[in-house]
């Protein structure tokens, strides 16, 4: 049986992370992919000629931002999208009332200064919350606190359920009042025109990284690890298990003996969510000029409500706009033309007959990706925002779980998986090791 001093589980960026620092310091480590690809849950595709990122997209803030230095480091090209935190108004929004008509500059800064208003109190009230509590528990609680009338407290109560489900994809009810406390951007926001994947295809160089290996068990204990994937057993003296939440939860993937507490009631208390990405690809732009999104209030846009201009990446008219929580989960079962023609059918509300038939589309199924169960997790109802880093308590001595989830300042992105991976190699390591190691070796 091949022995290393390390086995890392999962080729994504905390995998990648980890591996390259370990391997940077001189142990022999070996990375144990899935997917036939390395980069996990960032992906892009470049099927029509232009880069589609399928997965993340955004630095959700570059100031202070490891990640920021190590795109910058690698020469990937970016472009400013500031309004991929759901945001009200970090950029100029095209609002259409519920209606179907585009609100007036003065009617937009009221709604927007009302959404202020409330985070303003949704602050304390988060932080006074009972444990069982829900994002939907505090925002009603803020809400009732302005004394508004049902009709402007509407518009804010929408907004604030479509943030949870758009940063979130889960529906308000089941996100715990402490879901959204990560929720600060700090700078602007930057996304990638020659696509995410540069970064884990950098990392990844020069890594022993072996793809389509599935990992269906660890066996530890205080002496080491024994991984068994579908090509065979490989030992080694400690392991880096980078997989989702989904994975780590489902039968197809055992820790024996199973994980002690406090991993184990953590990661009972996490779940992967409901997030699909749908790009449409317009002959014109027949949207409004100089917003970076449109949004639809009202029950009208129930499932479809934002929409995200991509045209500047690749001077092409795109629309990127999200199936989110309870639209995601009921249209999983749909095809591409279903998706399609009922975003289109919003989309006429807006624009009319300018509506054009799309020239390309691309539907995401993360929720049916059996490397994934769905784009990241979220904190459920009665779930502690410590549930993050205890995720990540080592086990044995042998066994350390990375990967987004496991990190609490910024959960479900990829500087927390980023910062996990580094986070892992150092406790294996013993010793702290500057994060820029990552991009420039020592
Ligand atoms: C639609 C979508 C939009 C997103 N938008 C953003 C965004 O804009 N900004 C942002 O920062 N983040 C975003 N994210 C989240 C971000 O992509 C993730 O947080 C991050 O990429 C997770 O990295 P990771 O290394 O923790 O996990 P992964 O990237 O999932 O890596 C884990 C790896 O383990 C592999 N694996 C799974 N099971 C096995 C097995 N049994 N055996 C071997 N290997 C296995 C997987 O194939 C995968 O490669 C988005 C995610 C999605 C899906």
């Amino acid at each position: 049986m091949d022995h290393f001093d390390t086995i890392v589980i999962g080729a994504g960026v905390a995998g990648l992370t980890a591996a390259r620092l370990l391997s940077n310091a001189g142990l022999r480590v070996v990375v144990l992919e899935a997917r036939d690809r390395v980069g996990g849950r960032v992906s892009t595709e470049r099927r029509f000629g232009l880069a589609t990122d399928l997965g993340a997209s955004w630095i959700h803030g570059i100031t202070d931002e490891p990640l920021a230095d190590a795109v910058a480091a690698f020469g990937m090209r970016t472009a400013e999208f500031t309004v991929g935190g759901y945001q009200p108004d970090s950029r100029p929004i095209a609002y259409y009332g519920p209606d179907g008509t585009r609100l007036s500059d003065a009617d937009t800064r009221r709604f927007t200064d009302d959404i202020h208003t409330v985070d303003a109190t949704l602050r304390d009230v988060v932080a006074a919350s009972d444990p069982l509590d829900s994002y939907r528990d505090v925002t009603e609680v803020a809400l009732a606190a302005q004394g508004w009338d049902d009709e402007r407290a509407e518009r804010v109560r929408e907004y604030l359920e479509h943030r949870s489900e758009e940063q979130y994809g889960v529906w308000i009810d089941d996100l715990a009042a402490h879901g959204l406390d990560d929720d600060a951007i700090d700078g602007d926001e930057v996304v990638f025109p020659d696509g995410y994947d540069r970064l884990p295809s950098r990392l990844a160089d020069g890594l022993d990284v072996r793809l389509t290996q599935v990992v269906s068990r660890v066996q530890w204990s205080e002496s080491g690890v024994i991984v068994s994937t579908d090509r065979g057993t490989l030992a080694a003296d400690a392991v880096v298990v980078t997989v989702p939440v989904g994975v780590l939860q489902s039968d197809d993937f055992a820790i024996e003996p199973p994980l002690p507490e406090p991993v184990a009631g953590a990661l009972g208390r996490l779940k992967m969510n409901a997030f699909e990405k749908v790009f449409l690809r317009f002959p014109t732009k027949f949207w409004d000029d100089g917003v970076y999104a449109i949004r639809q209030q009202g029950p009208e846009g129930r499932w479809w409500h934002s929409w995200y201009d991509l045209t500047s990446l690749h001077d092409t008219p795109t629309l990127l706009t999200f199936a989110a929580g309870p639209a995601a989960e009921a249209s999983r079962d749909w095809s591409e033309q279903e998706i399609v023609a009922s975003v289109l059918t919003q989309l006429r509300r807006l624009y009319g007959s300018r509506v054009e038939r799309p020239t390309h589309v691309h539907v995401t199924d993360w929720q049916d990706d059996p490397f994934a169960h769905g784009s990241y997790a979220y904190m459920t109802v009665g779930s502690t925002t410590a549930d993050h880093d205890d995720l990540a308590t080592p086990v044995g001595g042998v066994l350390h779980i990375a990967g987004e989830a496991t990190w609490t300042e910024d959960p479900a992105t990829v500087p927390a998986a980023m910062r996990s991976g580094h986070r892992a190699a150092e406790r294996i390591l013993r010793r702290a090791v500057p994060i820029e190691q990552v991009w420039s070796a020592p």
